[in-house]
């Protein structure tokens, strides 16, 4: 069984640069461009036996956005953590992705060390 981090975010240069600073960590990496893209992934991830240990969601997103697509994930896992990648701008966006069901939350622009060491607190 294959162990998942989803990186969810509309920006191919974020989602390129957080999958190379969890590299190292040894686990699965997929990217998803907004949140419908990623509840379609992590159904395939699920379906195949395979477990997603961590979702990395960005919030300004077309389709389907961070906070709903926290919102939808949590009918159907209540327990995967879901840390939040916001900007400074969108600090009151923290408090809606909690009450949302998100996890924790990484502020952007980040080094690959703030994000390793914030990933490294969900997932063991
Ligand atoms: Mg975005």
């Amino acid at each position: 069984m294959s162990k998942y981090i989803m990186v969810i975010d509309d920006s191919p240069t974020i989602r390129v640069s957080v999958e190379l600073a969890l590299k190292q960590l040894g686990f699965m990496i997929k990217q998803a461009e907004n949140g419908q893209d990623a509840l379609d992934k992590i159904s395939e991830i699920k379906n195949g036996g395979d477990e997603v240990v961590l979702c990395l969601s960005d919030i300004n997103m077309p389709v389907l956005n961070g906070i709903e697509f926290i919102t939808e994930f949590r009918k159907v896992d209540k327990f995967t953590p879901v840390v939040v990648l916001t900007t400074e701008a969108e600090k009151d966006i923290i408090q809606k992705g909690k009450e949302a069901g998100a996890s924790g939350w990484i502020i952007k622009p980040f080094q690959a060390e703030d994000l390793l060491n914030v990933v490294k607190r969900f997932v063991k």
